[in-house]
């Protein structure tokens, strides 16, 4: 299939809060794998995970905060909007039909992608995006089951696949290993520690004025 813009980055998330893993694991793939730009989508209600902490809209006003000044990082808000149970299939069709013709990259780490297979309709995920999975320290990809099966036939090796194809690529790419998580940042803060240089400054800022994540709300 032949396609006439550079492909999108997409990466997902709680974001509860932002931190330098999520914004190098950004830029970085941003930058090694050539994309438009890299969306950055706050999810409103994650179904299989634990609720977030912070509102949506406090944790959307914490990715703008943490992407303003930088061109390559656009903090889009649609699942916000959208509102309801987030499911990444619905963010997907909903972008493919604003672009028909740009390719998009789900960037995801590889911790999410050992759970990709339990994601709604995730068989469908790869005919509306490649997947690009960040490695990180720790974590290993399985030698057999459907990772694995996932991974001999969707693997690809060259960063130009995902420029030339709309979809349904696999490319592992190794990144700057920073074993940051938001739920570590929340127990500091909730301890009463300073979190800082595990997020940006103006995201911590933001925290503090808003009280985001006392002990009491953890
Ligand atoms: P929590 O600790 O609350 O589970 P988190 O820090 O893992 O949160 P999420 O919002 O769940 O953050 O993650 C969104 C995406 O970012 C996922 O694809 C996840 O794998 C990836 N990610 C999270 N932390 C890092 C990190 N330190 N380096 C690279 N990628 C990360």
């Amino acid at each position: 299939m032949h396609q006439t813009h550079k492909a999108l980055g997409i990466l997902g998330g709680t974001f509860d809060p932002i931190h330098h893993g999520h914004l190098r694991m950004a830029l970085e793939l941003y930058e090694a794998l050539d994309l438009a730009q890299v969306h950055i989508i706050p999810t409103y209600k994650p179904m299989y995970r634990k609720q977030p902490v912070a509102t949506p809209d406090q944790r959307l006003a914490m990715v703008q905060c943490a992407v303003g000044g930088e061109p390559a990082l656009i903090a889009d808000d649609r699942e916000i909007r959208r509102k309801g149970i987030t499911y990444t299939i619905d963010t997907l069709i909903e972008m493919r039909a604003e672009m028909p013709d740009t390719p998009f990259c789900l960037l995801i780490g590889i911790d999410a992608f050992l759970g990709f297979p339990s994601w709604h309709r995730w068989k469908e995920i790869l005919d509306y995006a490649h997947i690009v999975v960040a490695h990180r320290p720790h974590y290993h990809l399985p030698q057999a089951g459907i990772i694995a099966e996932l991974l001999n036939e969707h693997m690809q090796k060259e960063t130009s696949f995902l420029h030339e194809n709309m979809a349904g690529g696999i490319l592992l790419r190794p990144i700057t290993a920073l074993e940051i998580s938001a739920t570590d940042i929340r127990k500091q803060i909730a301890m009463g520690r300073n979190p800082r240089y595990l997020l940006p400054d103006g995201v911590y800022e933001y925290i503090k004025q808003h009280g985001t994540y006392s002990i009491s709300r953890i």
